[in-house]
């Protein structure tokens, strides 16, 4: 395989040619029983509605640079795809497009066709993110991938559900949930997202009742004071002391309220009483379970008024809103109206705003699942990375809380509950407007145990009812959180609840690499059922990765134009230069600022990734030249006494990348993985070793074939070190290297890992090469700030005192003369400065660059005197620009910054010049 490589590195290409040849010979497969150790991680499934978004690419950049490394070192490494149903967001994709395509929602389909539409959608878009994800160059293992409403994955969460409601841990409830009312469904925490509404603080007066004081309570939303059913203050307000106990009347409604002694009323604020609306608020709700208060639910389902707001039933909220704050107002109980910025809750996914209401749900009790969960956190069973999120999640098992399981949606895993139509009858209620025996038929109803429905929870419809010994049943018609089905994901992917190869093989996983936002609601969820199910932990390990931001440090987002498509960045710079970029800033800090300039979505360039391509341009170069100078290469490997210092130098810093490499590894820490290759590749290799090594190379004899040995060696394990970021770039060059011709592996990919260990560092060398280095670049400062053209030869005179530094000058010789186009060099103890040369002082070391021609004398000194005229006048200019007062308070402060920095540069340079003028004498 080991073609002739271009000329030019054209990463497109190349991609796509090596993604399809490592997936055809199966280089991405992972199999069970082949002995070697396993290593598993199941990937965080995105969602089958999801497009890829710069989070995705962090994390996928991540967990094949973790799988790429794993399996090099020989083991059976698994990296299992897949995808989500999600639930919300799939139904609301083909209810939208069946309202636009044919004005039908989905109770006119009815259940069954509507799920045949969505099924078809997803055969037609749900594989398209693993396809995106595919561009990545994703060495997944792709014939695994599962979907959580596959036929196996169904099955497993079935199981669960059952053997938890075996355990007593799923019952009915009324609880507070967010509610959207356009989607028709509970929706979780997660999924909510406040958005700041410009809106009002109403301030209103309930007049006293049997003699107390009138009260004063301030609401954002008034619609809701029709559901009051007391007034808190704060037990220790001494404005109130007298009042508590006391009744006040509600204004509209005309019902007494009790006046209630709470801590959750702030004296602080306002007048220090709080209105309490149990039925539509998570605190006054709480407030109310600890006063024993009614629960008045007066916004519905529909997010209209209900009966039990008189007048106002039926009314949508809003409206409701506008006739209350009119009818106080007329009443003269409107005391004030302030405007007022706050935080409201709407649903993420619709742009609704949330209405909290309390609802029958199928709940989860959690407790026995976080009391066997916490001690594996604590003794870190399960370790994170950063640690400190190992605290936090001690902290969320310690105060969990109940969770809502059921959705009111039709795409996701329909809860196996039923009922007997002849016994629940009461509790069933038709939804959508439709009539009775349709919605029961196909599962549009609500159900309402408090009104008489009985469930029993079986995978199956029982035989007999045990109330009437009729078996007309009807199933639940809820499906289960999405996050449910998720929660089994590591050991429902590898065939739980059967007893598979995959479950003994790679059980448990790994690693969970996942962002912050969901460590509890998922990570947390898998660990808790993954030890009741399987009585393992599902993973060793928890990797949080950092979340991108944009350079300016804003969320990326779609909405607020500032979304960026990773693909944007693999058409534009290629899979490996976007990784790179990925990897190079995945460091420790959580949040990355992702250097790019983006305008309405569209990534306009970005700095980092073009370095990264630019880094893959040079690592091309320098294997090509390597290439091109193989003639009479041997195929040893570097040893022995002969090696030249430069060998000996490259060697040992080669040692010391990859044990750097390693280390950065094995403790995640990406990012300085990159910057330590990126280094070791750029500057080492291309720069140093590269040019130190020409004389040799294009010579013959021994030091020849030492040169082409070490130029070969440490490319093709500079390659393998690099292979987890940039696998494309690593196994085209690796692929046109001996090591490739002598059929060490078939590919990069499963050549083996540079393990820390083999070699030696020679820190002679590495100091002997460092003030050789500071001298080389001594010498070429010197002649750049002389304006010596970088061919032109130059007397170099370099004196020192020190004999041993003397000898080794001496040995060294041809590498100085090479670098600094010295001609001659001169070495000595005592040597004087000729008149007219430039000097430096390193270390001992005092150097010169003469200019041999006076001739050359005079020209330099014209040139440079009109180089200083020229920065004189420009410092003259921005002198004055500065000091005009006017421009100083009218530019902003960047542009102010800008032009003093700019004035620092020209006085700079100026400097420079003088001193390169005072340098060339009198003469
Ligand atoms: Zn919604
Ligand atoms: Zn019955």
């Amino acid at each position: 395989m080991s073609d002739e490589l271009p000329k030019h590195y054209s990463p497109q290409a190349l991609e796509e040619e090596w993604y399809s040849r490592w997936e055809a010979q199966g280089f991405f497969r992972a199999e069970t029983g082949t002995g070697r150790p396993a290593y598993c991680i199941t990937i965080p499934p995105p969602n089958v509605t999801g497009e890829l978004h710069m989070g995705h690419a962090m994390q996928h950049a991540i967990h094949d640079a973790v799988v790429r490394w794993q399996r090099m070192q020989g083991r059976e490494a698994l990296c299992l795809p897949g995808t989500d149903h999600a639930g919300i967001a799939t139904q609301m994709k083909v209810e939208e497009e069946l309202i636009r395509t044919e004005q039908r929602n989905r109770y006119d389909l009815g259940r069954a066709a509507f799920l045949e539409r969505v099924w078809a959608w997803r055969e037609k878009y749900g594989g398209a993110i693993l396809g995106q994800m595919r561009r990545l160059g994703l060495s997944y293992d792709w014939h695994r991938t599962r979907f959580t409403l596959d036929e196996g994955y169904a099955d497993a969460v079935l199981r669960a559900f059952e053997r938890f409601a075996g355990k007593g841990w799923i019952y009915r409830g009324t609880r507070m949930i967010n509610w959207c009312p356009s989607c028709g469904t509970v929706i979780s925490d997660l999924e909510t997202e406040e958005r700041l509404l410009q809106g009002s603080l109403w301030h209103i007066r309930y007049p006293g009742a049997g003699g107390g004081p009138d009260v004063v309570v301030a609401t954002t939303r008034p619609e809701t004071m029709l559901g009051d059913t007391a007034v808190a203050v704060h037990p220790a307000d001494p404005r109130w002391r007298q009042a508590v106990g006391g009744q006040v009347m509600l204004p509209l409604m005309e019902r007494l309220l009790p006046i209630v002694a709470d801590e959750y009323a702030d004296p602080q604020l306002g007048s220090g009483a709080v209105k309490i609306t149990p039925a539509h608020d998570p605190n006054d709700f709480e407030v109310g379970q600890r006063h024993q208060l009614p629960q008045l639910q007066v916004i519905g389902f529909d997010a209209r008024m209900t009966p039990a707001t008189g007048r106002y039933s039926g009314l949508d909220r809003m409206d409701c809103r506008r006739q209350v704050v009119e009818a106080l107002s007329a009443a003269g109980l409107l005391v004030k109206i302030e405007p007022h910025e706050h935080a409201v809750p709407h649903h993420d996914k619709c742009g609704t705003i949330i209405e909290p209401l309390l609802m029958e749900q199928w709940f989860m009790d959690m407790k026995d699942l976080a009391r066997l969960t916490l001690p594996y956190i604590e003794r870190g069973d399960i370790a994170y990375t950063p640690e400190r999120f190992r605290g936090y999640a001690a902290d969320w098992l310690g105060n969990i809380r109940d969770w809502a399981i059921s959705r009111q949606i039709w795409w996701g895993h329909r809860i196996p509950a039923w009922y007997c139509r002849h016994c629940s009858g009461p509790g069933l209620i038709p939804l959508g407007g439709l009539e009775r025996e349709r919605a029961l038929a196909e599962g549009s109803f609500r159900v309402s145990v408090e009104e008489g429905a009985h469930p029993v929870v079986s995978l199956k419809a029982p035989e007999r009812c045990p109330g009437c010994g009729g078996g007309d049943w009807v199933q639940d018609p809820d499906v289960l959180d999405t996050w449910f089905s998720s929660a089994l994901w590591p050991f429902a992917t590898l065939g739980w609840p059967g007893d598979t190869p995959e479950m003994e093989t790679f059980y448990p996983t790994d690693l969970m690499i996942t962002g912050r936002d969901i460590l509890y609601l998922w990570v947390l969820r898998m660990a808790m059922t993954s030890l009741e199910c399987v009585g393992k932990i599902p993973f060793k390990r928890v990797l949080v990765h950092p979340t991108v931001l944009t350079k300016d440090g804003r969320r990326m987002s779609k909405s607020l134009g500032t979304g960026l498509n990773p693909l944007d960045l693999v058409n534009l710079y290629g899979a490996d230069a976007t990784r790179f970029s990925l990897l190079y800033q995945a460091g420790s800090v959580q949040d990355v600022r992702f250097d790019a300039e983006i305008e309405n979505n569209q990534v306009k360039a970005s700095a980092i990734a073009e370095t990264g391509r630019n880094f893959g341009n040079k690592l091309w170069n320098a294997a090509r030249f390597a290439l091109m100078n193989l003639e009479g290469y041997t195929g040893a490997a570097p040893s022995g006494e002969t090696l030249d210092l430069a060998d000996r130098w490259l060697l040992s810093r080669l040692v010391g990348v990859r044990s750097q490499v390693n280390l950065c590894m094995e403790e995640y820490r990406f990012s300085e993985a990159v910057r330590a290759l990126y280094d070791f590749v750029w500057r080492d290799y291309c720069d140093w070793y590269v040019e130190l090594a020409k004389p040799r190379l294009y010579g013959q004899g021994s030091g020849k074939t030492q040169a082409q040995e070490v130029l070969v060696c440490a490319l093709e394990e500079a390659l393998r070190l690099l292979h987890p970021v940039m696998p494309f770039l690593t196994e085209a060059l690796w692929q046109a290297l001996p090591a490739a011709a002598r059929g060490d592996a078939p590919s990069i990919m499963v050549a083996p890992w540079p393990l820390e260990g083999a070699g030696k560092p020679d820190p002679a060398a590495e100091a002997e090469m460092a003030s050789l280095q500071q001298l080389i670049t001594a010498v070429r400062t010197l002649r750049s700030e002389m304006g010596l053209a970088p061919g032109k030869k130059a007397r170099v005179l370099v004196a020192t005192p020190d004999t041993a530094a003397a000898k080794t000058l001496e040995a060294q010789r041809l590498y100085l003369e090479l670098l600094t186009r010295a001609e001659p060099l001169v070495v000595g103890a005592a040597l004087e400065a000729p008149p007219g040369a430039g000097s430096a002082v390193v270390g001992t070391l005092a150097v010169y660059v003469v200019l041999e021609n006076p001739a050359d004398t005079g020209q330099e000194r014209a040139r440079l005197n009109r180089e200083l005229e020229k920065f004189l006048k420009l410092v003259q200019n921005q002198t004055a620009k500065l000091a005009n007062g006017q421009f100083r308070a009218n530019a902003p402060a960047a542009v102010v910054q800008k032009e003093e920095q700019r004035l620092e540069e020209y006085r700079l340079a100026a400097g420079q010049l003088q001193a390169s003028l005072e340098r060339l004498g009198k003469g």
